[in-house]
């Protein structure tokens, strides 16, 4: 089958992958000056594994308190960003749910409050009276962030698609990138089954399934974990610009979705790259966490559901960095469970290092691709 697109013979940088690691790289490149590049995408469809399918919630509550920088500055970038006159961000809020005393909760409004992110801590009386839905919810205290939200994440991914192909960036999808080209241990270009392409640069963004091109002698450490997200049928006690409600805890989420309610049972099942398929377990999982922590909602219908993959290094942080042994080659992979959320600080991160810049405003060692939390046993291809 021909691919969607012309293959150019010669580009500056190539990058594998459309969801929304490559496609806020190329975008930031962009903006940086880089107007010779290609983004390659296996799949007819940008955004067809974890980019088009995830929950579409911005939250800036991490415990690392890396994450968490790279997740406010994430949001703050989201909440400036517009599409055909339309913020990709609503400012719905979250609601926090905690179990108990609330000396996490504590801890985490004032990680907030030294980044200028609003909080609040409510016990669960003066929660309900404010957010009556939540008398379906069983809880002690809820941390109230005004500031995180719902993406619109088909807007956002078009929009820095383009952003990139109207700088000059090819974009080319059905196509994807079998292997590099490489010149001793230096990055000449990429091999597609529609041909060559040379390149100086070559940036790894293909999510599950990154960290191998070029590193068949030694992945990167990725791994790649599957989760359920279903929509309901109606629930008129939700309204729709009513914040998300996440129990930490026991691990669920709820939000509005249309006329009813996006639900995820935080599952976490190691898993190959590719497209899950549903398991029936997860629904079950959902039903019993319900029963137990949110009986108000234990009796919704569900109407539709679906698994993709969430994929992590082994200390959860992402991976944004020149590959230690190939030369040429940029890893942006590993974003985990805020990939939509970090995007456009990631995207600025990243492009801002593969232009030979300085990044000042967080340690991106961290993200190195030959950090210490990376280092695998080189496997035998035999
Ligand atoms: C159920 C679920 C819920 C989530 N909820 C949220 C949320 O609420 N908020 C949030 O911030 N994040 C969330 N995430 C995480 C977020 O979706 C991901 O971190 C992010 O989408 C990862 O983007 P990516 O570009 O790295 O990967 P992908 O979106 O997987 O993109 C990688 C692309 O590379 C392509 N590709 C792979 N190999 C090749 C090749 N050789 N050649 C060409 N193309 C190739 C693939 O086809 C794919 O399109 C969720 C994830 C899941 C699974």
């Amino acid at each position: 089958m021909a691919p969607r697109g012309r293959i150019p013979s010669e580009v500056d940088v190539v990058v594998i992958g459309a969801g929304f690691a490559g496609a806020s790289v190329a975008a930031a490149l962009t903006r940086a000056g880089v107007t010779s590049g290609l983004v390659l995408e296996r799949e007819l469809l940008p955004g067809s594994h974890a980019s088009g399918r995830n929950a579409a919630m911005a939250r800036q509550l991490e415990t690392d308190p890396t994450l968490l920088k790279l997740t406010i500055e994430g949001v703050r970038k989201l909440r400036a960003k517009e599409v055909a006159g339309r913020p990709v961000l609503c400012q719905t809020g979250g609601l926090y749910l905690i179990h108990g005393e609330p000396d996490r909760a504590t801890e985490w409004r004032t990680q907030l409050h030294e980044w200028c992110v609003p909080s609040e801590l409510l016990a669960a009386a003066q929660a309900r009276q404010r957010f009556p839905f939540l008398s379906r919810f069983e809880f002690d205290y809820t941390l109230f962030c005004p500031t995180d939200g719902v993406v619109d994440i088909h807007a956002l991914l078009t929009d820095l698609l383009e952003e990139a192909r109207s700088a000059g960036f090819q974009v080319i999808t059905d196509c994807g990138c079998e292997s590099l080209i490489l010149d001793g241990s230096v990055v000449r270009g990429v091999r597609t089954p529609h041909g060559e392409v040379g390149a100086r640069i070559v940036v790894d963004a293909a999510g599950a399934w990154a960290g191998h091109l070029g590193r068949l002698f030694a992945p990167l450490p990725l791994k790649c974990f599957r989760r359920h997200l279903f929509v309901s049928g109606d629930a008129e006690f939700l309204p729709r610009d009513a914040p998300l409600v996440w129990d930490l805890d026991v691990g669920y989420y709820v939000r509005p979705e249309g006329a009813g309610l996006l639900l995820c049972p935080c599952d976490e099942t190691e898993h190959p790259p590719g497209m899950p398929a549903v398991d029936p377990e997860a629904e079950a999982l959902l039903a019993d966490k319900l029963l137990k922590h949110a009986p108000g909602l234990a009796d919704i219908s569900l109407r539709r559901s679906w698994a993709c993959l969430r994929t992590f290094a082994p200390d959860r942080r992402p991976i944004i960095g020149w590959d230690p042994d190939i030369d040429g080659l940029f890893h942006v992979s590993g974003p985990g469970g805020f990939g939509m959320t970090t995007s456009l600080a990631i995207g600025d991160v990243a492009s801002t290092l593969i232009c030979g810049g300085v990044v000042d405003w967080i340690e991106v060692g961290s993200f190195s691709a030959s950090r210490g939390a990376l280092r695998s046993i080189p496997q035998c291809n035999n």
